[in-house]
């Protein structure tokens, strides 16, 4: 079900260079912990952070999310949640749209009750506006920062006129604003921390859920927090856990009606099948192993050892595990992607059609499974497929627009049925998400002189050709 070139690119061994999904700069506006640089760690140029895309994962991260966002009264926001490919625990908002989760925070978290307490605070943010109001806080602080300095000069001034001691004292007048405006800045993003916490609890109040799995997370950041004094995980730096913040969260926790309620057996093995999965497509061999050993024959250990054994070993006993899961679950979409992902990759393209339809028929047209589908049509070298493979791209990429490998798959449909200023066009899409904007412009201007002026094909590649130059990173 992943779509795994692109999206999954930790120790792809075969698969060609990754491409990195292409998501817009983000602000920094965090002061604290900055979990902003610690996401972009790793991406020198600034495409955007590692993103992990997934069919399975986000169709679960959206079934997590959507009720308490309605609750939150956000659902016409349409805020996305997007798996950041780290293995550190860590979620936090970057611009009132989306809600950033790393794999390790899904990969930690046991239950599904847990990933969702941690999307209910992030919505608990975002529903109160809390980036703008910081944002407004720091320029406030940097103004009274700024006066502060002013006043320490012309006290150091006065001093050194005077002859006197004043100077040193002008010195202390210089730093101690700065750790007065520190401490009001942190003591209102505990307050932002509390209120989104209080925030939390009311979402899945009204959507009948616990907050035990929230109030479990948070505890535990808390306790470590205590102990740990540099190279704490992240979210405790972006999501300071003050020992006060998590007692008060306990008590309104365990007055909810809903604090013993427990996740749906069917909801905990999807979440189950989603930790195997990041294990499978992240972790070492011997790692996943150690986490499902052979006796475990539950489909979540089977799901992980034939993630890693087609990632790592050999693609037939690969493909015999993936049947094994297909035989026990043969509506599962996400099971026939896994098969056709393996055999695509393994260089078996003509094999993985058959499979990939299933899992896009399966999936309701899962976008990102339309894509494998696409570029296993383009793969097969069938010459028949390249109609099929062009109309089920385009309305993959309607959906998904940012996907490259989309667009480079398009290119490869379109030359093999001759169409070359199309082809062309495709190409130079994908070299724009890809921030390629120099070849983007150089194909589009070529595809320009193959299309009859003004038509559609002609107009798009018209906007390529006047993209700014100086965007480009190549
Ligand atoms: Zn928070």
């Amino acid at each position: 079900m992943t779509h795994i070139r692109p999206s999954w690119p930790h120790g792809a061994r075969r698969g060609p260079s990754l491409v990195r999904a292409a998501v817009t700069a983000i602000v920094a506006t965090a002061l604290i912990g900055t979990p902003l640089a610690h996401a972009q760690q790793g991406d020198s140029k600034g495409k955007g952070l590692p993103v992990l895309r997934d069919a399975e994962i986000e169709q679960l991260l959206r079934d997590y999310s959507s009720p308490v966002l309605r609750a939150a009264g956000l659902s016409r926001q349409n805020i996305q949640v997007v798996i950041i490919n780290d293995t550190t625990f860590n979620a936090f908002v970057a611009d009132g749209r989306r809600i950033f989760i790393n794999q390790g925070a899904l990969w930690q978290s046991k239950t599904p009750n847990q990933v969702i307490g941690v999307l209910a605070h992030e919505a608990g943010h975002i529903a109160g506006g809390h980036l703008s109001k910081m944002r407004e806080q720091m320029a406030r602080a940097q103004t009274q920062m700024i006066v502060a300095m002013l006043l320490g000069a012309g006290a150091i001034a006065a001093g050194s006129r005077s002859g006197s001691g004043v100077g040193q004292a002008g010195m202390a007048a210089m730093s101690a604003p700065q750790e007065v405006i520190r401490r009001t800045l942190l003591s209102y993003a505990r307050q932002q921390e509390e209120n989104a916490d209080r925030a939390a609890v009311k979402f899945l109040n009204a959507t009948g859920q616990s907050a035990k799995g929230m109030y479990q997370t948070f505890r535990r950041f808390a306790d470590e927090g205590l102990f740990a004094t540099h190279g704490a995980d992240p979210y405790v730096q972006s999501h300071p856990m003050a020992a006060e913040r998590v007692a008060g969260l306990e008590r309104l926790a365990h007055a909810s009606p809903n604090w013993d309620k427990e996740d749906s057996p069917a909801l905990q093995l999807r979440h189950d099948l989603m930790r195997a999965k990041i294990a499978g497509f992240t972790q070492r061999p011997d790692a996943v192993r150690r986490a499902y050993p052979g006796s475990d024959q539950s489909l979540p250990a089977q799901y992980a050892r034939a993630i890693s054994t087609y990632r790592h070993g050999d693609l037939r006993a690969a493909v015999a595990m993936v049947d094994a899961l297909i035989r026990a679950q043969p509506n599962n979409p996400y099971f026939h992607e896994l098969k056709g992902q393996a055999l695509l990759e393994g260089g078996r393209p003509a094999e993985a059609i058959a499979p990939l339809r299933r899992a896009s028929q399966l999936s309701g047209r899962a976008p990102l499974i339309e894509i494998l589908l696409g570029q296993a049509l383009v793969a097969s070298s069938n010459p028949a497929y390249a109609e099929e493979a062009i109309t089920i791209l385009r309305n993959a990429l309607v959906r998904e627009p940012e996907m490259a490998i989309g667009y480079v798959q398009l290119a490869m449909a379109y030359s093999r049925k001759g169409a070359y200023a199309e082809a062309d066009l495709a190409s130079a899409q994908a070299a724009l998400l890809r921030g390629d904007n120099k070849t983007a412009r150089d194909l589009a201007t070529r595809a320009k002189s193959r299309f009859a002026v003004g038509s559609p094909g002609w107009v798009r590649a018209d906007d390529i050709v006047s993209t700014k130059p100086g965007k480009s990173n190549n």
